[in-house]
Protein backbone atom coordinates (compact mmCIF):
# COMPACT_ATOMS: atom_id res chain seq x y z
CA UNK A 1 0.00 0.00 0.00
CA UNK A 2 1.16 3.43 -0.62
CA UNK A 3 2.24 5.70 2.14
CA UNK A 4 -0.16 7.30 3.88
CA UNK A 5 -0.58 9.21 6.94
CA UNK A 6 -2.97 8.24 9.50
CA UNK A 7 -5.52 11.45 9.16
CA UNK A 8 -5.50 10.24 5.27
CA UNK A 9 -6.71 6.69 5.82
CA UNK A 10 -9.42 8.12 8.57
CA UNK A 11 -10.82 10.15 5.79
CA UNK A 12 -10.43 7.48 3.04
CA UNK A 13 -12.00 5.05 5.29
CA UNK A 14 -15.28 7.45 5.88
CA UNK A 15 -15.70 7.54 2.69
CA UNK A 16 -15.84 3.91 1.38
CA UNK A 17 -17.63 2.91 4.58
CA UNK A 18 -20.39 5.89 3.60
CA UNK A 19 -19.68 4.17 -0.16
CA UNK A 20 -20.65 0.51 0.76
CA UNK A 21 -23.64 1.31 3.24
CA UNK A 22 -25.46 2.69 0.55
CA UNK A 23 -24.45 0.21 -1.68
CA UNK A 24 -25.52 -2.36 0.99
CA UNK A 25 -28.88 -0.87 1.09
CA UNK A 26 -29.27 -1.12 -2.48
CA UNK A 27 -28.24 -4.77 -2.80
CA UNK A 28 -29.41 -6.36 0.82
CA UNK A 29 -32.89 -4.54 1.07
CA UNK A 30 -34.19 -3.20 -1.72
CA UNK A 31 -32.55 -5.71 -3.97
CA UNK A 32 -31.51 -3.51 -7.00
CA UNK A 33 -27.82 -3.17 -6.57
CA UNK A 34 -26.43 0.37 -8.02
CA UNK A 35 -22.42 -1.56 -9.10
CA UNK A 36 -21.15 -4.44 -9.87
CA UNK A 37 -20.10 -6.54 -7.32
CA UNK A 38 -16.96 -6.30 -8.48
CA UNK A 39 -16.78 -3.03 -7.64
CA UNK A 40 -18.27 -3.39 -4.49
CA UNK A 41 -15.34 -5.79 -3.59
CA UNK A 42 -12.76 -3.80 -4.71
CA UNK A 43 -14.12 -0.98 -2.75
CA UNK A 44 -14.39 -3.35 0.56
CA UNK A 45 -10.86 -4.86 0.36
CA UNK A 46 -9.61 -1.05 -0.26
CA UNK A 47 -11.16 -0.54 3.38
CA UNK A 48 -10.05 -3.92 5.01
CA UNK A 49 -6.53 -2.84 3.67
CA UNK A 50 -6.82 0.48 5.84
CA UNK A 51 -8.31 -1.13 8.68
CA UNK A 52 -5.38 -3.98 8.75
CA UNK A 53 -2.54 -1.04 8.41
CA UNK A 54 -4.30 1.26 10.57
CA UNK A 55 -6.43 -0.77 13.67
CA UNK A 56 -6.78 2.34 15.56
CA UNK A 57 -9.38 3.82 12.87
CA UNK A 58 -11.79 0.53 12.96
CA UNK A 59 -15.13 1.36 14.11
CA UNK A 60 -17.75 -1.14 15.58
CA UNK A 61 -20.16 0.10 12.90
CA UNK A 62 -17.98 -0.59 10.18
CA UNK A 63 -19.07 -2.78 7.74
CA UNK A 64 -16.03 -4.82 8.07
CA UNK A 65 -17.51 -5.67 11.39
CA UNK A 66 -20.86 -6.99 10.62
CA UNK A 67 -23.06 -9.11 8.42
CA UNK A 68 -24.36 -6.89 5.31
CA UNK A 69 -27.73 -7.55 5.24
CA UNK A 70 -30.83 -5.55 7.04
CA UNK A 71 -34.54 -6.78 8.00
CA UNK A 72 -36.87 -5.15 6.55
CA UNK A 73 -39.27 -4.34 9.18
CA UNK A 74 -42.76 -5.48 7.24
CA UNK A 75 -41.45 -8.91 7.99
CA UNK A 76 -41.79 -10.59 11.10
CA UNK A 77 -38.44 -11.06 12.48
CA UNK A 78 -36.87 -14.38 13.63
CA UNK A 79 -34.17 -14.33 15.99
CA UNK A 80 -31.31 -17.04 14.54
CA UNK A 81 -29.78 -18.86 17.77
CA UNK A 82 -26.50 -19.73 15.96
CA UNK A 83 -26.28 -16.41 13.92
CA UNK A 84 -26.23 -16.67 10.07
CA UNK A 85 -22.52 -15.55 8.96
CA UNK A 86 -21.22 -13.89 6.05
CA UNK A 87 -17.69 -15.28 4.35
CA UNK A 88 -14.28 -14.13 3.56
CA UNK A 89 -13.15 -14.49 0.39
CA UNK A 90 -9.90 -13.89 -2.04
CA UNK A 91 -9.43 -13.29 -5.72
CA UNK A 92 -6.23 -15.87 -6.49
CA UNK A 93 -5.16 -19.22 -6.07
CA UNK A 94 -2.01 -17.43 -3.95
CA UNK A 95 -4.63 -16.28 -1.40
CA UNK A 96 -5.86 -19.48 -0.94
CA UNK A 97 -2.28 -21.15 -0.11
CA UNK A 98 -2.32 -18.71 2.32
CA UNK A 99 -5.33 -19.96 3.94
CA UNK A 100 -4.44 -23.41 4.03
CA UNK A 101 -1.52 -22.48 5.37
CA UNK A 102 -3.28 -20.98 8.01
CA UNK A 103 -5.65 -23.45 8.77
CA UNK A 104 -2.72 -26.21 8.57
CA UNK A 105 -0.83 -23.97 11.07
CA UNK A 106 -4.18 -23.36 13.49
CA UNK A 107 -4.56 -27.29 13.97
CA UNK A 108 -1.18 -28.64 13.54
CA UNK A 109 -1.93 -30.78 10.51
CA UNK A 110 -2.72 -31.19 6.90
CA UNK A 111 -6.33 -30.76 6.57
CA UNK A 112 -9.47 -31.91 4.20
CA UNK A 113 -11.84 -29.52 2.66
CA UNK A 114 -15.46 -29.91 0.93
CA UNK A 115 -14.96 -27.88 -1.83
CA UNK A 116 -18.22 -26.84 -3.54
CA UNK A 117 -19.81 -23.98 -5.95
CA UNK A 118 -20.56 -20.48 -4.35
CA UNK A 119 -24.63 -20.09 -5.16
CA UNK A 120 -25.54 -16.90 -6.35
CA UNK A 121 -28.78 -16.51 -4.64
CA UNK A 122 -29.63 -16.06 -0.72
CA UNK A 123 -29.29 -17.81 2.63
CA UNK A 124 -31.67 -19.50 3.79
CA UNK A 125 -32.81 -21.20 7.25
CA UNK A 126 -35.66 -24.21 7.13
CA UNK A 127 -36.40 -25.50 10.67
CA UNK A 128 -38.47 -28.38 11.38
CA UNK A 129 -40.29 -29.58 14.10
CA UNK A 130 -41.14 -33.26 14.42
CA UNK A 131 -39.55 -33.34 10.68
CA UNK A 132 -42.43 -30.80 9.49
CA UNK A 133 -41.39 -27.68 8.58
CA UNK A 134 -42.17 -24.88 10.95
CA UNK A 135 -40.23 -21.58 9.93
CA UNK A 136 -37.87 -20.42 7.03
CA UNK A 137 -36.21 -17.16 7.23
CA UNK A 138 -33.53 -15.00 5.65
CA UNK A 139 -30.31 -14.07 7.25
CA UNK A 140 -31.08 -10.59 7.74
CA UNK A 141 -28.14 -8.78 10.19
CA UNK A 142 -26.50 -12.03 10.95
CA UNK A 143 -28.65 -12.59 14.18
CA UNK A 144 -32.21 -11.33 12.82
CA UNK A 145 -33.49 -12.60 9.87
CA UNK A 146 -37.14 -12.21 7.98
CA UNK A 147 -39.79 -14.68 8.70
CA UNK A 148 -40.63 -16.07 4.82
CA UNK A 149 -42.23 -19.27 6.46
CA UNK A 150 -45.60 -18.77 3.99
CA UNK A 151 -43.06 -17.72 1.09
CA UNK A 152 -41.00 -21.49 1.45
CA UNK A 153 -44.06 -23.46 1.19
CA UNK A 154 -44.14 -22.51 -2.22
CA UNK A 155 -40.88 -23.36 -3.26
CA UNK A 156 -41.46 -27.11 -5.00
CA UNK A 157 -37.94 -28.49 -3.85
CA UNK A 158 -38.18 -27.57 0.14
CA UNK A 159 -39.57 -30.53 1.91
CA UNK A 160 -42.79 -29.53 3.97
CA UNK A 161 -42.54 -33.08 5.57
CA UNK A 162 -39.24 -35.09 6.24
CA UNK A 163 -38.97 -39.16 5.95
CA UNK A 164 -38.45 -38.92 10.05
CA UNK A 165 -39.94 -36.92 12.72
CA UNK A 166 -36.84 -34.81 13.75
CA UNK A 167 -36.37 -31.40 15.26
CA UNK A 168 -33.50 -29.58 12.68
CA UNK A 169 -32.62 -26.75 11.43
CA UNK A 170 -30.83 -26.59 7.85
CA UNK A 171 -29.70 -23.97 5.65
CA UNK A 172 -28.40 -23.26 2.21
CA UNK A 173 -28.90 -20.52 -0.51
CA UNK A 174 -32.16 -19.94 -2.22
CA UNK A 175 -31.65 -19.15 -6.02
CA UNK A 176 -33.43 -18.61 -9.23
CA UNK A 177 -32.03 -20.98 -12.28
CA UNK A 178 -30.82 -18.56 -15.58
CA UNK A 179 -33.81 -20.07 -17.33
CA UNK A 180 -36.60 -19.22 -14.89
CA UNK A 181 -34.44 -15.66 -14.62
CA UNK A 182 -34.65 -15.13 -18.22
CA UNK A 183 -37.96 -15.76 -18.69
CA UNK A 184 -39.17 -13.49 -15.59
CA UNK A 185 -37.44 -10.94 -17.06
CA UNK A 186 -39.08 -11.22 -20.16
CA UNK A 187 -42.54 -11.64 -18.72
CA UNK A 188 -42.14 -8.06 -16.65
CA UNK A 189 -40.17 -6.38 -19.56
CA UNK A 190 -43.09 -6.99 -21.67
CA UNK A 191 -45.58 -5.56 -19.24
CA UNK A 192 -43.05 -2.56 -18.77
CA UNK A 193 -41.64 -3.33 -15.14
CA UNK A 194 -38.83 -2.79 -14.17
CA UNK A 195 -36.33 -6.04 -14.52
CA UNK A 196 -34.20 -7.50 -12.31
CA UNK A 197 -30.28 -7.15 -12.43
CA UNK A 198 -29.33 -10.71 -12.06
CA UNK A 199 -30.58 -14.11 -10.81
CA UNK A 200 -29.19 -13.61 -6.95
CA UNK A 201 -31.46 -10.16 -6.78
CA UNK A 202 -33.94 -11.90 -8.83
CA UNK A 203 -34.00 -14.30 -6.44
CA UNK A 204 -33.91 -12.01 -3.21
CA UNK A 205 -36.71 -10.18 -4.41
CA UNK A 206 -38.97 -13.27 -5.07
CA UNK A 207 -38.51 -14.71 -1.64
CA UNK A 208 -38.31 -11.26 0.42
CA UNK A 209 -41.98 -10.87 -0.66
CA UNK A 210 -45.18 -10.04 1.70
CA UNK A 211 -47.61 -11.59 0.17
CA UNK A 212 -46.76 -15.17 -0.54
CA UNK A 213 -48.31 -15.77 -3.55
CA UNK A 214 -46.13 -13.13 -5.28
CA UNK A 215 -43.38 -16.09 -4.57
CA UNK A 216 -45.78 -18.38 -6.07
CA UNK A 217 -45.49 -17.72 -9.11
CA UNK A 218 -41.48 -17.48 -9.41
CA UNK A 219 -39.52 -20.26 -10.07
CA UNK A 220 -37.18 -20.86 -6.92
CA UNK A 221 -34.59 -23.22 -6.46
CA UNK A 222 -32.70 -24.15 -3.45
CA UNK A 223 -29.29 -25.71 -2.68
CA UNK A 224 -29.03 -26.75 0.91
CA UNK A 225 -25.07 -27.52 2.27
CA UNK A 226 -25.57 -26.48 5.83
CA UNK A 227 -27.00 -29.13 8.85
CA UNK A 228 -26.92 -26.99 11.62
CA UNK A 229 -27.41 -29.56 14.48
CA UNK A 230 -26.56 -32.86 12.77
CA UNK A 231 -26.75 -36.05 14.32
CA UNK A 232 -23.76 -36.90 16.42
CA UNK A 233 -22.48 -39.49 13.63
CA UNK A 234 -22.29 -37.13 11.40
CA UNK A 235 -18.40 -36.17 11.51
CA UNK A 236 -17.61 -33.91 8.33
CA UNK A 237 -19.37 -31.46 5.82
CA UNK A 238 -19.18 -33.63 3.13
CA UNK A 239 -20.90 -36.56 4.85
CA UNK A 240 -23.82 -33.60 5.82
CA UNK A 241 -24.46 -33.23 2.53
CA UNK A 242 -25.16 -36.62 1.69
CA UNK A 243 -27.38 -37.29 4.15
CA UNK A 244 -28.99 -34.17 4.12
CA UNK A 245 -29.84 -35.46 0.16
CA UNK A 246 -31.51 -38.62 2.04
CA UNK A 247 -33.61 -36.52 3.77
CA UNK A 248 -35.41 -35.57 0.53
CA UNK A 249 -33.07 -31.94 0.32
CA UNK A 250 -32.26 -30.44 -2.85
CA UNK A 251 -28.16 -30.59 -2.36
CA UNK A 252 -25.60 -29.81 -4.90
CA UNK A 253 -23.80 -33.02 -5.97
CA UNK A 254 -20.48 -31.08 -7.88
CA UNK A 255 -18.72 -30.93 -3.99
CA UNK A 256 -15.37 -33.09 -3.35
CA UNK A 257 -13.24 -33.88 -0.63
CA UNK A 258 -9.76 -32.46 -1.24
CA UNK A 259 -6.92 -32.83 0.29
CA UNK A 260 -4.51 -30.75 -1.42
CA UNK A 261 -4.34 -27.71 -3.10
CA UNK A 262 -3.36 -28.93 -6.62
CA UNK A 263 -6.67 -30.85 -6.06
CA UNK A 264 -8.23 -27.35 -5.08
CA UNK A 265 -7.22 -25.47 -8.34
CA UNK A 266 -7.99 -28.29 -10.97
CA UNK A 267 -11.93 -28.45 -9.31
CA UNK A 268 -11.42 -24.08 -9.67
CA UNK A 269 -10.29 -24.67 -13.06
CA UNK A 270 -13.04 -27.02 -14.33
CA UNK A 271 -15.83 -24.96 -12.92
CA UNK A 272 -14.31 -21.25 -14.01
CA UNK A 273 -14.68 -23.39 -17.84
CA UNK A 274 -17.87 -25.25 -16.97
CA UNK A 275 -19.27 -21.86 -15.30
CA UNK A 276 -21.40 -20.62 -18.00
CA UNK A 277 -23.08 -23.54 -19.40
CA UNK A 278 -24.35 -24.36 -15.57
CA UNK A 279 -28.32 -23.90 -15.04
CA UNK A 280 -27.63 -21.67 -11.92
CA UNK A 281 -25.58 -18.91 -11.13
CA UNK A 282 -22.00 -19.18 -9.00
CA UNK A 283 -20.25 -16.49 -8.22
CA UNK A 284 -16.46 -18.60 -6.67
CA UNK A 285 -15.54 -21.73 -4.86
CA UNK A 286 -16.14 -22.71 -1.28
CA UNK A 287 -13.56 -24.57 0.79
CA UNK A 288 -14.56 -25.91 3.83
CA UNK A 289 -12.42 -27.61 6.47
CA UNK A 290 -14.60 -30.88 6.08
CA UNK A 291 -13.57 -32.00 9.78
CA UNK A 292 -16.91 -30.74 12.06
CA UNK A 293 -14.96 -31.03 14.85
CA UNK A 294 -12.01 -29.02 13.32
CA UNK A 295 -14.56 -26.49 12.36
CA UNK A 296 -16.06 -25.93 15.64
CA UNK A 297 -12.02 -25.90 17.04
CA UNK A 298 -11.30 -22.99 14.53
CA UNK A 299 -14.65 -21.38 15.31
CA UNK A 300 -15.87 -17.75 13.88
CA UNK A 301 -14.89 -13.95 13.78
CA UNK A 302 -17.60 -11.09 14.66
CA UNK A 303 -17.91 -11.99 10.91
CA UNK A 304 -17.28 -15.40 8.97
CA UNK A 305 -16.15 -18.90 10.00
CA UNK A 306 -12.61 -19.17 10.29
CA UNK A 307 -12.82 -22.69 8.75
CA UNK A 308 -14.19 -21.45 5.13
CA UNK A 309 -13.12 -19.29 2.41
CA UNK A 310 -14.63 -17.97 -0.69
CA UNK A 311 -12.49 -18.24 -3.90
CA UNK A 312 -14.32 -15.39 -6.20
CA UNK A 313 -14.26 -15.83 -10.21
CA UNK A 314 -13.12 -12.09 -11.66
CA UNK A 315 -15.81 -10.37 -13.10
CA UNK A 316 -17.04 -12.18 -16.23
CA UNK A 317 -16.90 -9.07 -18.67
CA UNK A 318 -13.75 -7.43 -17.43
CA UNK A 319 -11.31 -10.32 -17.02
CA UNK A 320 -8.53 -7.95 -15.20
CA UNK A 321 -9.00 -6.58 -11.87
CA UNK A 322 -8.43 -2.77 -11.77
CA UNK A 323 -5.18 -2.74 -9.64
CA UNK A 324 -4.55 1.25 -10.25
CA UNK A 325 -7.94 2.46 -9.66
CA UNK A 326 -8.55 5.68 -8.17
CA UNK A 327 -9.59 5.55 -4.32
CA UNK A 328 -11.79 8.78 -4.52
CA UNK A 329 -12.66 10.32 -0.61
P1 LIG B 1 -21.05 -13.61 0.13
O1 LIG B 1 -22.35 -13.65 -0.59
O2 LIG B 1 -19.88 -13.24 -0.69
O3 LIG B 1 -20.74 -15.02 0.79
C1 LIG B 1 -21.45 -15.59 1.84
C2 LIG B 1 -22.70 -16.25 1.37
O4 LIG B 1 -22.41 -17.22 0.35
C3 LIG B 1 -23.40 -17.09 2.42
O5 LIG B 1 -24.15 -16.29 3.28
C4 LIG B 1 -24.25 -17.99 1.57
O6 LIG B 1 -25.52 -17.40 1.39
C5 LIG B 1 -23.56 -18.02 0.22
N1 LIG B 1 -23.19 -19.34 -0.31
C6 LIG B 1 -23.38 -19.73 -1.59
N2 LIG B 1 -22.96 -20.98 -1.79
C7 LIG B 1 -22.50 -21.43 -0.59
C8 LIG B 1 -21.97 -22.67 -0.17
N3 LIG B 1 -21.77 -23.69 -1.00
N4 LIG B 1 -21.62 -22.77 1.12
C9 LIG B 1 -21.79 -21.74 1.99
N5 LIG B 1 -22.31 -20.54 1.64
C10 LIG B 1 -22.64 -20.39 0.36
O7 LIG B 1 -21.10 -12.72 1.36
P2 LIG B 1 -22.18 -11.67 1.78
O8 LIG B 1 -21.72 -11.10 3.06
O9 LIG B 1 -23.53 -12.28 1.71
O10 LIG B 1 -22.14 -10.59 0.66
C11 LIG B 1 -21.00 -9.93 0.30
C12 LIG B 1 -20.92 -9.98 -1.19
O11 LIG B 1 -22.15 -9.54 -1.76
C13 LIG B 1 -19.87 -9.06 -1.71
O12 LIG B 1 -18.64 -9.73 -1.82
C14 LIG B 1 -20.43 -8.63 -3.04
O13 LIG B 1 -20.01 -9.55 -4.04
C15 LIG B 1 -21.92 -8.74 -2.85
N6 LIG B 1 -22.49 -7.39 -2.63
C16 LIG B 1 -22.67 -6.64 -3.72
C17 LIG B 1 -23.17 -5.35 -3.59
C18 LIG B 1 -23.39 -4.53 -4.83
O14 LIG B 1 -23.75 -3.38 -4.71
N7 LIG B 1 -23.16 -5.09 -6.01
C19 LIG B 1 -23.49 -4.84 -2.33
C20 LIG B 1 -23.30 -5.64 -1.22
C21 LIG B 1 -22.77 -6.93 -1.38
Amino acid sequence: MAKITLDEAQTEAKSLRKKLDKWAEDYYSKDAPEVEDHVYDQNYNRLLELEAEFPEIVTPDSITQRVGGQVNSDFSKVEHEIPMLSMGDVFSKEELKEFDQRMQKLVGHPVAYNVELKIDGLSLSLEYTDGKLTRASTRGNGSIGEDVTANARYIKDIPQVLPEKITTEVRGECYMSKEAFASLNKERDEKGEAVFANPRNAAAGSLRQLNAQVTKKRDLSTFIYTWVNPPKDITSQHQAIQEMSKLGFHTNQTGKKLSSMDEVFDFIDEYTKKRDSLAYGIDGIVLKVDELSLQQELGNTVKVPRWEIAYKFPPEEQETVVRDIEWTV
